[in-house]
């Protein structure tokens, strides 16, 4: 047996994603990382070991524009490019490869952390060191460091060190929560055992074994949905423990979920109600996937009516979107729907005051463990959600580190500074523009080969009778002033009635003021273009949620030719999930309008207006994803302009080193690790393939300093091998993955 000590910058504890992602963002921040995972293996319930899908604010295409960027969107991009049957081993080693790549970050698997040193009075503790256990190594790890994060999900870290934390549901009472019980007590979610089947292409007998449950004599065969061939995370539902202790009683609680597994599983092969034969089991978990346990006490408690209200915090530092999902204490036992859900109108901001201790001086948190009530921890909790939490944690960790100083005195002194950081490596911070005084691509002038004007969607690739209301997000930039066409048939002489409503948000896409209505008289005929004069104005450009009445005489029709910044929307579209597992309120906006059938699609429709919402100048506006507008350059179509470029000139001569660019990755498009639906391209069409950057000799020639081909990532850093003086940067857009104009986000350049 040994005895070892590390010293590091941070020590990070837990390596379920929000611990991943803290640590590479500490770690790519030049802070030197330890990260201590007490399994052999990453990624926490996202793991092989337990196979939970990731999800975060997109909500299963629920919420628009949602998917998260910085490190977590990096490892949706890269899985959906090696992964995409959503293997859950692939998984593992997409995350791990996003660990083992950062030199300043060293892991320490299989290392459960059990012993903390920490001191002072109990309103300013601080930790010295954590100590864990190296099992099958002997090896006994004390790390030291001036900070730590607490991302284990139970937070026994913090526990140790006698930071605050609360379990269970909250009074109502207590923060004015809708959804918060009467009287607080101590239930929490249960936890969760998930397994898989596959077809072995003969038939395979299967005896239960004497421990399995009857699940006959329990309400799940009535109360939940048991289907042959589904696999992992489907069965979400086998919960329970709720209304035992998640951590003390975790024994107790797998066997009886290993149990309820067999029991349903005999329940599929055995009871002659399915089509099995041929059906066998190919894994059943062993590690309860847990789903909550302590939360921490920061300077903020996060709250229902925070979501709800899409609280803009002066110090938000990343975002959310999934709904509020309460389960119910009885777990898979109970006789009402396994989950119910609360959606804000958006996605969601959470403040940086959450993610470190009210009195333990050094420690920040991160995960489905920071200081949120029961109700709005319902919606933190998801994992994508979690990283993106992660990766400001360790952001500021990093900075903490580098300045000497405390996560309070961060929060109270350098905010800003922690959101500029986090927006230059690529985190979304919704809302926040880039400030950095570094950049020097802030005081270039912008120029461009070509820009799209003209908002237009014209082959009919699929009719829609309109049946039901639909609508059209469209940018209005600088207003909607003018005609749209719509293209349809009517079978009968008819009247069509559209809409204008104003978004409410920047961050929002639902309907929420009705600005304008006109109703035009159409007469009987196929495909025509009917004309609806629109006049909307607002003072700023913003989104317009078009709205097309229903009219069962009229059908619409679809194109199959996306364009980004339009957003198709169709009213009161079943929810396709079963009430008994999933009770969403059809009323709420996000669920009422909804897009899942209609992604990467759009209404045909032609503006005889023209936009600005494409224009080279989007790329220096400081935001890297929509809000109130699709804050991009779009080129005119590669047939017209067949290598686009964008140009930034200065007065004088510049020193550069670094040039980084974040191309389209579409963040509307809702990807997920394992397999609960197919995104069907590898590569997200809208990212530029090959490209070239280019500076100016002293006679004025164009020269090459960079020709990238077959890039498949939406940030891209380039670091020249020496600074460089220029006048002048081009980007020359040579192919895209797929859309028809070149599509640009942000570039940045730096000394
Ligand atoms: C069955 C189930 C279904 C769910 N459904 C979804 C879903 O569909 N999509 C979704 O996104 N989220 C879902 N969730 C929620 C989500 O999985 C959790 O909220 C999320 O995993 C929390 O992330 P985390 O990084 O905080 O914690 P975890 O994922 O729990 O990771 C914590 C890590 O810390 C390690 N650790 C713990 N203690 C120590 C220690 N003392 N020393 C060292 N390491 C330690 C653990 O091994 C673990 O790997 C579900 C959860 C469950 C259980």
């Amino acid at each position: 047996m040994r005895n070892e000590t590390i010293r590091s910058d941070i020590t990070v504890v837990g390596g379920g994603l929000a611990g991943v992602c803290a640590a590479v963002a500490a770690a790519r921040l030049g802070r030197k990382v330890a990260l201590v995972q007490n399994r052999p293996v990453l990624g926490g319930n996202s793991s092989s070991e337990v196979r939970v899908w990731v999800c975060g604010a997109t909500a299963h295409g629920t919420n628009r524009y949602a998917r998260e960027t910085g490190i977590m969107g990096e490892m949706f991009v890269e899985n959906q490019y090696r992964n995409p049957d959503g293997n859950p081993y692939l998984w593992d080693m997409v995350v791990l490869e996003t660990v083992l790549t950062e030199p300043n970050l060293s892991l320490y698997l299989n290392t459960d952390v059990h012993e903390v040193e920490a001191d002072g009075e109990e309103e300013a503790r601080q930790i010295r060191s954590v100590t864990g256990w190296m099992m099958g190594s002997e090896r006994r790890i004390r790390f030291e460091s001036p900070i730590f994060l607490d991302c284990t999900g139970d937070g026994l870290v913090g526990f140790l060190a006698g930071a605050k934390y609360r379990l269970g549901r909250e009074a109502r009472h207590e923060f004015g929560e809708a959804w918060a019980p009467e009287v607080a007590d101590d239930i929490t979610l249960g936890s969760t055992l998930l397994f898989y089947t596959k077809d072995a292409g003969h038939p395979v007998k299967f005896v239960p074994p004497s421990f399995a449950k009857d699940i006959t004599q329990t309400p799940i065969p009535l109360k939940r949905v048991i289907r042959s061939g589904d696999s992992g995370c489907h069965y979400w539902w086998i919960e329970w423990g709720g209304e035992l202790d998640t951590v003390h009683d975790n024994e107790r609680i797998r066997d009886e979920l290993s149990a309820v597994i067999y029991g349903i599983w005999d329940y599929i092969k055995n009871s002659g109600q399915f089509d099995a034969d041929h059906m066998t089991l190919e894994w059943v978990g062993s590690i309860p996937g847990k789903r909550e346990y302590r939360r921490f006490l920061g300077d903020y408690t996060l709250t229902q009516n925070d979501i709800l209200a899409q609280e803009p915090f002066e110090d938000r530092v990343a975002f959310g979107g999934w709904s509020i999902d309460l389960h119910p204490p009885q777990g898979m036992y109970a006789t009402e729907s396994g989950s119910k859900h609360l959606h804000a109108d958006g996605n969601y901001h959470i403040p940086f005051r959450s993610l470190y201790s009210a009195n333990v001086s050094n420690l920040l948190f991160a995960g489905r463990n920071i200081s949120a009530t029961h109700v709005a921890f319902g919606t933190t909790r998801v994992m994508a959600t979690c990283a993106t939490i992660g990766e400001a944690a360790g952001t500021a960790a990093a900075l903490c580190a580098e300045l000497g100083i405390a996560p309070r005195e961060l929060s109270r002194l350098h905010t800003p500074l922690l959101r500029q950081t986090l927006l230059r490596q690529d985190a979304s911070v919704l809302g926040v523009a880039n400030e950095d005084a570094a950049d020097l691509a802030r005081s270039a002038k912008l120029s461009a080969s070509s820009f799209l004007s003209r908002l237009a969607a014209e082959s009919a690739d699929e009719a829609y009778p309109l049946e039901r209301d639909v609508a059209l997000l469209l940018p209005a930039d600088p207003g909607l002033a003018g005609t749209i066409e719509w293209r349809l048939d009517a079978a009968q002489d008819t009247e069509l009635t559209v809409e204008v409503w104003s978004t409410g948000r920047p961050e929002n896409y639902v309907p929420a003021a009705l600005e304008s209505q006109t109703t035009v008289a159409v007469t009987k005929g196929d495909d025509q273009w009917v004309p609806v004069r629109l006049v909307w104005t607002p003072e700023e450009a913003q989104n317009a949620f078009v709205i097309i009445r229903s009219n069962p005489l009229v059908q619409l029709y679809l194109s199959h030719t996306p364009l980004t910044g339009l957003l198709a929307f169709e009213r009161g579209t079943a929810a396709g999930v079963s009430k008994d597992l999933e009770d969403h309120d059809d009323s709420q906006p996000v669920v009422e309008w909804s897009m899942k059938r209609l992604v990467r699609k759009t209404f045909c429709f032609r503006a005889d207006f023209a936009t600005d919402a494409y224009r080279p100048e989007h790329i220096l506006d400081g935001y890297k994803r929509p809000y109130g507008g699709p804050h991009l350059w779009l080129s005119e179509p590669m047939a017209r302009d067949a290598q686009p470029w964008v140009e930034l000139e200065w007065e004088n001569e510049q020193v550069v080193r670094e040039i980084q660019l974040i191309f389209n990755d579409d963040v509307n498009e809702d990807l997920i690790n394992l397999h609960h639906h197919r995104t069907p391209f590898e590569i997200i069409p809208e990212l530029v393939k090959n490209y070239r950057l280019e500076t100016q000799d002293p006679a004025g020639n164009w020269i090459t300093l960079i020709t990238e081909t077959g890039n498949r990532w939406r940030k891209r850093v380039h670091r020249l091998e020496t600074a460089i003086p220029v006048k002048a940067i081009r980007l020359v857009v040579e192919e895209t993955s797929g859309s028809r104009q070149a599509e640009v986000i942000e570039i940045r350049v730096y000394e």
